[in-house]
């Protein structure tokens, strides 16, 4: 499976510094910062700084340090956040992907929600 990577997509724009960001955290492979239409107190995108598309793109074609780095910076920021489910009420993480999710911005990214309840996880009841 191949995948076209725009590099000119905001996140990427971002990496290179050509737009701001809110920064939350940062490590050798990874970047952590606030969305700016926060959808709860903390909304939080956690993307690799490699040009990974998607989800399935960055899970079947990163190294295994790209996706060590990436689990273990969503767990700082879990963590910095004071989010975690053991000492919390929790978050949920999104990593909308293609077409069917909506995913408006072709570099992944993992969408972490916290602070308030969340509801169910789907609404749409008119599919199966
Ligand atoms: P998605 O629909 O999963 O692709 O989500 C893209 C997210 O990126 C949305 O929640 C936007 O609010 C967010 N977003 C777009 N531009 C920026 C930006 N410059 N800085 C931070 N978040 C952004």
């Amino acid at each position: 499976m191949s995948y076209t990577y725009d590099d000119q997509n905001i996140f990427a724009r971002i990496l290179r510094a050509e737009l701001p960001a809110n920064k939350v955290m940062e490590s050798d492979l990874s970047l952590a910062f606030r969305d700016i239409h926060p959808q709860s107190p903390d909304h939080v995108l956690v993307i690799p700084k490699g040009p990974y598309v998607c989800y399935d793109h960055f899970a079947n074609d990163a190294s295994d340090a790209e996706i060590l780095d990436y689990t273990r910076l969503i767990g700082a920021v879990i963590r910095h956040l004071g989010a975690e489910a053991s000492v919390s009420d929790g978050y949920r993480l999104i990593a909308n992907s293609g077409v069917n999710a909506i995913q408006d911005v072709p570099h992944l990214h993992v969408h972490l929600l916290a602070v308030r309840p969340l509801g169910r996880m789907l609404r749409d009841r008119s599919a199966p």
